[in-house]
Formats: structure tokens, C-alpha cells, sequence
């Protein structure tokens, strides 16, 4: 098996919650003044929904949780590729945190994605300060 198929296994076995990001196209105003929009899921399904005020919703298609930002589906993923081997361990990291340094997801949030792949929480706070001890001292006040 090649890193890919293993990684293609392990994924099928223990993804434990499809986390998608979505496409919102079509923003329009709805019949009570606000906007709407069109939210499509990887599935194909479509869901009309308001333009503000969620980051989440349930795909009524496949069941995904349906994320408006990048943030949440790729930290899914990176903690997926490390568990299954296919990732190595600097480099997962280096792009989950990269969400967490632009604010986009709290660090206790992200570590609690990677324990349901079997990263216990103190790896991902280990591994967090790691990567900011290895900064330099221009980069921390940023
Ligand atoms: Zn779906």
C-alpha cells in the first residue's frame, strides 16, 4: 500500500465526523427584507439559509457539518493524515496552527478535533509550544 491508499483506508475507517467547507453562492434578499443565500454542500445538496449569523450548520443531504470557513475542515483533515502516517507530524501541525495564530479556531477547540483521530490534547498543547518557542522574537509580538 502506498501513503496515499493507506491514508485513503484510514480515512474511511475512522473519519468520525465529515466536516466539510460549503459554497454559498446566489446571495439575494429573502421575503422579510434579509438576505439569503444558496449553500452547497460537497454532497451536491443544497440548502437555501440567511447570509449572517451562523459559521456551522448540518448538511440535510449527507449529515456533514457544513462549515463556512476552510478553518475547521482542514484541521479535520491535517489530524487525519498525521494519524494515518501519511502526514508528518511537523507539517500537520504547522498548518493546523496556522488557524489558530490567525484566530480563526481556539486552540482547546482544535485540540479536541485531534483527540477523536487519538492525539491526546497535551500532544497539541506540546506541539503549540514548540512551534511558538521556535519563533523569533519579531514574529511573537506580531
Ligand atoms: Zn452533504
Amino acid at each position: 500500500m502506498n501513503n496515499f491508499q493507506k491514508y485513503q483506508a484510514f480515512n474511511k475507517e475512522h473519519r468520525k465526523v465529515k466536516r466539510v467547507e460549503c459554497s454559498i453562492t446566489n446571495k439575494r434578499k429573502g421575503a422579510i427584507g434579509k438576505y439569503v443565500c444558496d449553500v452547497k454542500c460537497e454532497c451536491g445538496h443544497t440548502m437555501v439559509r440567511m447570509f449572517a449569523g451562523w459559521s456551522a450548520l448540518t448538511c440535510g443531504g449527507c449529515g456533514a457539518e457544513v462549515y463556512r470557513h476552510e478553518a475547521i475542515p482542514e484541521i479535520d483533515f491535517y489530524y487525519r493524515a498525521f494519524a494515518s502516517g501519511t502526514c508528518d507530524k511537523w507539517h500537520a501541525f504547522d498548518h493546523i496552527f496556522k488557524y489558530v495564530d490567525s484566530r480563526k479556531v481556539q486552540l482547546e477547540r482544535v485540540a479536541a478535533i485531534g483527540e477523536e483521530y487519538g492525539v491526546p490534547k497535551s500532544q497539541t498543547f506540546n506541539m503549540r509550544q514548540r512551534f511558538l518557542e521556535m519563533r523569533t522574537p519579531q514574529q511573537k509580538e506580531a
